[in-house]
């Protein structure tokens, strides 16, 4: 069966509630009708007041982290129960940014990614090599370790809730996109960690995005490679004149 596109904006720590709920309605007004699925990621203090606008349409709401317990002693973290309870579909964990400004860790991660599966939540798996890494020609080695840990004690049952996101970290925010080429060769090697991980031809089942810089320009060169499934995109996210062009690539 052939995989389904998925375009995902993160908007990290941008927008204000009004503001978030300005451009959730007009992203709900310009993607009616598009084929490919959709989620958008506000941060946490506008998810409520976004939740009705996207709720009932086909933009799924995401949240952009949560915490790796369910409730508790844990001073300024989010439960995936309060996401669920607002109506989050979708939560992203392991972003680059989580693990390098805030020293999330394989194994933290592979918490959450169990956590978030329990309560029934889908999951946005990030993981990419830094430049350092790539320039010592450990980008596929560093990727396989990220994938293997973070998905430790996922069952095959759970794996149709996960999407990856290749996302390498040179790429992020700083307007260099991997070729469409490199992009797709490390997607390729993420369904062949897979099939090691679970069994041959699992990998060819699991919808991987790519990241890094993603804009009109470079869009359709991106998801039109066979192993790109979609993109995850940051600051193109965070107008509706970036990002719906990006949805509609293929219009
Ligand atoms: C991201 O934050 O996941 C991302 C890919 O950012 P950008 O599109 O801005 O590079």
């Amino acid at each position: 069966m052939a995989r389904r596109k998925y375009i995902a904006g993160n908007w990290k720590m941008h927008k204000t509630t009004g503001e978030a709920v300005a451009l959730a309605k007009e992203l709900v007004d310009s993607l009616k009708g598009c084929p490919h699925k959709l989620m958008i990621a506000p941060p946490f203090t506008a998810l409520a007041a976004v939740a009705p606008v996207v709720k009932g349409t086909n933009i799924l709401l995401g949240a952009q982290n949560m915490a790796s317990v369910e409730q508790g002693a844990h001073t300024g973290e989010v439960s995936v129960l309060m996401l669920k309870d607002l109506g989050v579909q979708s939560v992203i964990l392991g972003h680059s940014e989580r693990r390098i400004l805030y020293g999330e860790t394989d194994e933290l991660i592979n918490k959450k990614v169990i956590l978030a599966l329990t309560q029934g939540m889908e999951v946005v798996l990030c993981v990419g090599e830094t430049l350092e890494e790539r320039e010592k020609g450990k980008a596929e080695e560093v990727v396989t370790r990220q994938v293997s840990e973070c998905l430790k004690e996922v069952s095959e049952r759970d794996l149709p809730k996960i999407t990856i996101a290749y996302e390498p970290v040179w790429a992020i925010g700083t307007g260099k996109n991997a070729t469409p080429q490199d992009a797709d060769a490390l997607h390729s090697v993420i369904r062949k960690v897979l099939d090691t991980l679970y069994r041959a031809g699992i990998g060819e089942t699991v919808t991987i995005q790519y990241g890094g810089s993603v804009k009109p320009e470079n869009a359709k060169d991106l998801l039109t490679m066979p192993n790109i499934d979609g993109a995850l995109v940051g600051g193109a996210s965070l107008k509706k004149e970036t990002f719906v062009p990006i949805a509609w690539f293929d219009r």
